[in-house]
């Protein structure tokens, strides 16, 4: 039988054709399992999760046969065994995320989903078997934090790709140093959303609420930090707590929900914690009235006033629906007050000129700018991080390099 990184790429392409059809076939099925699998609002894996793990692989198929195509004057042989951690927030988009690519350059891979969520993920391993994916292409490995450090730590895994906590990116980090393993790592974020007295309000409230109520607020790339011009502060805090009103928190399988159930106990302890910590350091907590389920782990909307850059809540990674406000005067200071965290991933900027989101633009240190809108995500647009949020870039033709060894055509 040919290895799977010796057939024309034509050839693998028809495969992940073939899992691309497969999820659209199946995308209910798969969507309730993923709520079921994580808690996240049937409405979102129906209309997101769903529709862009499909588009992942149809995307990426489109790249096997054409791989000489994406980095010119080189050629681009396949690393091996791809070693691949992903989280629990997106699981079957991260899975998509990770194995489209790695198959499309004619990689293997062993995937191993969060502990929490494996059943999208043991889902899509049977609907790459019915795709015929000769064995031992892709394999799905379930566990918990100790199995995916024994495959970081795998003498036959060449190149590990990780999403998720910073922390154990850094661990990953320095279990991979002086060995030949390729790596690239998306970890947190703290995004700024940045909000000027210029910017049509009712469309930003709704991309403020987008970015950071849109699965729970367990997203990397979250708009966790609102920052808004000082002129229109008062009327855009208004409206947010109008919104924030109409929300429904509760049973992630029924369609009207629009924050499902926090994924975890040990999340929940972890938002409860920070937001403490945040009315301890003196910020304003504002709730709207919220009926919350007896049963399971649930978090109502929060927003926070009268945050300054030094609270933990303006600083740390919540990953729950919890907003933090700050203000600012000037543009410059909207750069300085975005870029005041260690983390770079993403960034929002909210303004009626387009000369001032090329000059924002340019100045935010994150891998991902949204103008006038947010979390948008398609599989040709390069996503990653700078700082703390990592390296490495997931998506588009960027996406297909870290999992390639590249020579200069002879
Ligand atoms: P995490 O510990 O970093 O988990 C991510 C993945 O790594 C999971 O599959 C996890 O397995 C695995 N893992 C854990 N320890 C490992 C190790 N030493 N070596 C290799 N793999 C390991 O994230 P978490 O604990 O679930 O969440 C903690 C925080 O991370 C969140 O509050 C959030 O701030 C951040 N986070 C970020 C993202 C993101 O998309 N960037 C996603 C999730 C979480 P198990 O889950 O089975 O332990
Ligand atoms: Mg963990």
């Amino acid at each position: 039988m040919t290895a799977w990184r010796d057939l024309p790429g034509s050839e693998r392409a028809k495969y992940l054709y073939r899992i691309a059809r497969a999820l659209q076939e199946r995308a209910r099925e798969f969507a309730v399992l993923e709520s079921m699998n994580g808690g996240k609002p049937i409405k979102e894996s129906r209309d997101v999760d769903l529709p862009l793990a499909a588009a992942h692989f149809f995307y990426y198929a489109g790249w096997a046969d054409k791989l000489e195509y994406a980095f010119p004057a080189m050629t681009p042989t396949p690393l091996g065994v791809a070693g691949q951690v992903i989280p629990w927030n997106f699981p079957l988009l991260m899975a998509a995320w990770k194995l489209a690519p790695a198959l499309a350059a004619g990689n293997t891979a062993v995937l191993k989903p969060a502990e929490t969520t494996p059943l999208t993920a043991l889902l899509l391993g049977e609907v790459i078997q019915q795709a015929d994916l000769p064995p031992g292409v892709v394999n799905i490995l379930t566990g918990a934090g100790a199995t995916g450090a024994s495959l970081v730590g795998h003498p036959d895994v060449d190149k590990v790709a990780f999403t998720g906590s910073t922390e154990v990116g850094k661990q990953i980090r320095r279990a991979v140093a002086g060995t030949s393993k390729h790596l690239t790592l998306e970890l947190g974020g703290k995004a700024a959303n940045i909000v000027f007295e210029d910017a049509p309000v009712d469309q930003a409230v709704e991309g403020v609420v987008n970015g950071i109520f849109f699965n729970q607020g367990h997203v990397c790339c979250a708009g966790s930090r609102l920052l808004v011009q000082e002129p229109v502060f008062e009327e855009l805090l208004e409206k947010l707590k109008v919104r924030l009103g109409t929300l429904r928190v509760g049973d992630p399988l029924d369609k009207n929900t629009d924050i499902g159930a926090i994924n975890s106990r040990a999340q929940l302890e972890k938002i409860g914690e920070l937001v403490a910590r945040g009315v301890e350091e003196g910020a304003i907590m504002y709730q709207p009235p919220c009926d919350l389920p007896d049963r399971g782990f649930w978090f109502a909307p929060t927003l926070f006033t009268g945050v300054s850059q030094s609270h933990r809540i303006a600083r740390e990674e919540i990953f729950g629906p919890v907003l933090s406000i700050l203000t600012f005067r000037t543009p410059e200071e909207a750069v300085e007050k975005a870029n005041n965290t260690p983390y770079g991933l993403s960034a929002g900027i909210w303004t009626e000129k387009g000369s001032r989101i090329l000059w924002m633009a340019e100045r935010m240190r994150a891998g991902v700018v949204w103008a006038n809108t947010f979390n948008r995500f398609d599989p040709s647009s390069p996503f990653g991080g700078y700082k703390e949020s990592g390296f490495g870039r997931e998506g588009g033709r960027h996406g297909l390099e870290p999992y390639v060894r590249l020579e200069p055509v002879s």
